[in-house]
């Protein structure tokens, strides 16, 4: 029995192959490596009913994963977040079918947990052993918990400014964690020199292949919670833009090896960022095939003040394929979507999840959603990750004062 029909990797933009069984980063051209399966093969030797018995986490899919050897599997249960219909909500913004993908119960409380899981297992199955990154703070905490379950060391960079909480689950796990008073752009370009000075192995967003894998398998649960069939709009928080890249990467490949209809309409994407760091919504906007640095960022919504993407030409690539969109939402408009949220439907959304609600919210209302339409947003975290985005006046009684209604 094959565990993954990985075959090779290659480059989107110059088109050069790359052999998968040694460590790779970019492209010679600078570009973002992919990864490729035998597809072919896995469609004779695969069906999607085999997957059903399997345990409800990521792994589930491993055929289409690159770990070649199920003893490298670095896991905490991750994946098989569940589809939740979020009706009082919907109505209140007159989408009849909307539904949440919550990855705020996953372990390290953010989607982030995805792309490491998959990408330290296969780090740990080339032999890396130890590896830099920056981070805003969510995958720096979930790769420095990996990594230390998986044995490997860690060197994490991160901005003051990113959530607490992500720099004591790098620190609890015993990562190497600095510190920089900047940008996640400024903490590339430490992470950058120190690779080149130590030869580390770059954890980077995309520069290591191997996190979209774990990210993808947002889009293969959807479309088997969907009993493998698609919604019609997927709505997702774009930073470095990975999940949306692996979303749409997951479900071209479903279509090739038959397990959702090979001419079915893909769900329109789209790609929500902060009106305070919206380089991709300027691309769109301008009909461009990347994107430009986006000066002076700043957002309440931290997983997404990405000011250049490494991997903007394949975001914007899946928002022109699919005629998706992208979309800027202001930090008022998400704050306030973040209550109605947990008000309506109970669940306490992280501020890039609100983003996303507020978006479909937007959309809806200028009619580009449309009645009926079946609806997915992608809660990327949990909102108690961010304790400081509530304000809450609560008054303080004393122990013999009395309730008032
Ligand atoms: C990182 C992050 C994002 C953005 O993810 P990308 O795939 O890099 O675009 C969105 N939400 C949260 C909570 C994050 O941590
Ligand atoms: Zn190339």
């Amino acid at each position: 029995m094959t565990y993954s029909y990985l075959s090779h990797l290659h480059c989107p933009k110059c088109h050069t192959k790359y052999d998968a069984s040694q460590i790779q980063q970019l492209c010679v051209c600078g570009s973002p490596l992919l990864v490729d399966y035998d597809l072919e093969r896995l469609a004779q030797e695969v069906k999607r009913e085999d997957v059903a018995a399997r345990r409800p986490d990521l792994w589930r899919y491993h055929e289409l994963l690159p770990v070649q050897s199920e003893a490298n599997v670095v896991s905490l249960g991750e994946g098989m977040t569940p589809l939740i219909p979020v009706p009082t909500l919907g109505a209140d913004m007159g989408i009849e079918n909307l539904y949440m993908k919550d990855e705020g119960i996953i372990p390290t409380g953010s989607f982030k947990a995805r792309g490491a899981a998959v990408g330290v297992s296969r780090a740990k199955e080339l032999g890396v052993e130890e590896f830099a990154m920056p981070t805003n703070g969510n995958a720096g905490a979930a790769w420095a918990l990996y990594a230390a379950r998986a044995g490997i060391r860690s060197t994490i960079v991160m901005p003051v400014d990113a959530p607490k909480i992500t720099r004591n689950e790098c620190a609890v796990s015993g990562a190497n964690l600095v510190l920089v008073d900047g940008l996640i752009s400024d903490a590339g370009k430490i992470v950058a020199r120190a690779v080149q000075e130590f030869g580390l192995f770059d954890g980077s967003t995309l520069k290591e292949p191997y996190r979209i894998e774990g990210k993808k398998t947002m889009g293969i649960e959807i479309a088997e919670q969907f009993g493998w069939d698609v919604p019609d709009v997927i709505l997702y928080p774009t930073g470095g833009g990975v999940g949306l890249i692996g979303i749409h990467k997951a479900l071209k490949e479903l279509q090739t090896i038959g397990w959702i209809p090979a001419d079915c309409k893909l769900p329109r994407l789209v790609a929500v960022q902060s009106e305070g760091c919206a380089p991709i919504v300027k691309a769109w906007e301008e009909k461009r095939k990347d994107s430009e640095f986006f000066e002076n960022s700043e957002t309440i919504a931290f997983g997404i003040n990405v000011p250049k993407a490494l991997g903007d030409f394949l975001v914007l690539e899946a928002l022109y394929e699919t005629e998706g969109c992208a979309i800027a939402i202001s930090d008022e408009e998400l704050l306030r979507e973040q209550a109605t949220t947990a008000r309506l439907e109970g669940a306490f959304v992280c501020p890039e999840g609100a983003a996303v609600f507020a978006a479909a919210r937007t959309l809806r209302a200028s009619g580009w959603i449309a009645e009926g339409e079946r609806v997915v947003v992608l809660n990327t975290g949990a909102g108690i990750k961010y304790p400081d985005t509530v304000s809450a006046e609560v008054p303080v009684l004393q122990p013999e004062d009395s309730l008032t209604r």
